[in-house]
């Protein structure tokens, strides 16, 4: 009655916990609150393992995603938005209170895992994962493991300057990580909606100007067109460098009808090659990926 995965997603808002069976089935799963404190977060992990071991009648190792890294330098988290991680030792601190190793790493690294494993990029040997979420990151799985790379930072394409940039896009607006024009200030949620904004003068969320674009209005779909072209333009860079196989895009903005597609048809006028054969996906798994990914940072007992 061994033999299960453990992974969780400790998110901003919610802790995700799943159990996976050794073929990849998910056995449970719990959600709850996410603690805004460091040694709260600790017992709530803990409890949490628990649950799932009574529930799925068995025991695993334990995989952790975390909106940050945990540094190689220093051994603590760093670059979390849950700055209550920040400066402290998460996956010792986890490990010796669940007497198991336990593994954690970003969660845009657990989403590529998750989709590369058994999900839109499966069989694929180079997947780039893409979050296009409140943030822009990423991660790279190569032959089934996630490339890490000596920052950790491998996959980060989000704090890269927006490629060939038009003058209205010259410098760009300010970005936390305290440069401008970042692919984050334009691809993110937020940058499609203040884009949005500036041509309209409309302040609308995304999901707004989602609906708006179905209903053939002429704001809502240039400022998707920019933002798609932006895209193509941001991933372009990325192909030419790392040449995956399959991009699969993931986060709040995928979930824009045919977003997949269409960065796809716009690939081509950006990639140095004269035929682009890596395919640009919506994920699988949608919210579940980051979960299932941490599971997955495990071999198959
Ligand atoms: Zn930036």
């Amino acid at each position: 009655m061994s033999g299960i995965r453990i992974g969780i997603d400790l998110g901003g808002t919610k802790v995700e916990a799943i159990a996976l069976g050794p073929d990849g089935t998910e056995r449970c799963r719990i959600r709850v609150p996410t603690p805004r404190d460091y040694e709260a977060s600790l017992e709530a992990l803990v409890e949490l393992v628990a649950r799932l071991e009574r529930e799925a009648g068995g025991t695993g190792p334990v995989g952790v995603g975390i909106p940050g890294t945990v540094s190689p330098v220093t051994g603590l988290v760093k670059n979390a938005n849950s700055t209550w991680l920040i400066g402290h030792p998460l996956d010792k601190d986890l490990a010796e209170r669940l007497r198991r190793p336990v593994r954690v790493m970003n969660d845009a690294n657990c989403f590529a895992l998750s989709e590369a494993s058994d999900g839109a990029g499966a069989g694929a040997s180079v997947v780039f994962g893409v979050i296009l979420g409140t943030g822009v990151g990423g991660g790279v799985v190569v032959d089934g493991r996630p490339l890490q790379g000596a920052q950790l930072i491998a996959g980060e394409w989000g704090h890269n300057p927006l490629p060939w940039p038009t003058d209205d896009e010259r410098p760009g607006l300010p970005c936390y990580c305290g440069k401008r024009g970042c692919v984050e200030t334009f691809l993110s949620g937020p940058g499609l909606e203040r884009d949005h904004e500036r041509a309209t003068g409309r302040a609308w969320t995304t999901r707004r100007i989602a609906e708006a674009i179905g209903q053939e209005d002429g704001g809502a779909r240039a400022a998707y067109a920019r933002y798609v072209d932006r895209l193509a333009r941001g991933l372009a860079t990325v192909v030419n460098v790392l040449d995956p196989d399959v991009i699969v895009l993931g986060g709040g903005m995928s979930n824009f009808p045919s977003l997949a597609e269409d960065a796809q048809a716009a690939l081509a006028s950006w990639v140095f090659t004269d035929h682009v054969r890596t395919r640009v996906v919506k994920n699988l798994h949608g919210d579940s990926s980051g979960v299932r990914g941490a599971a997955w940072l495990w071999p198959a007992p």
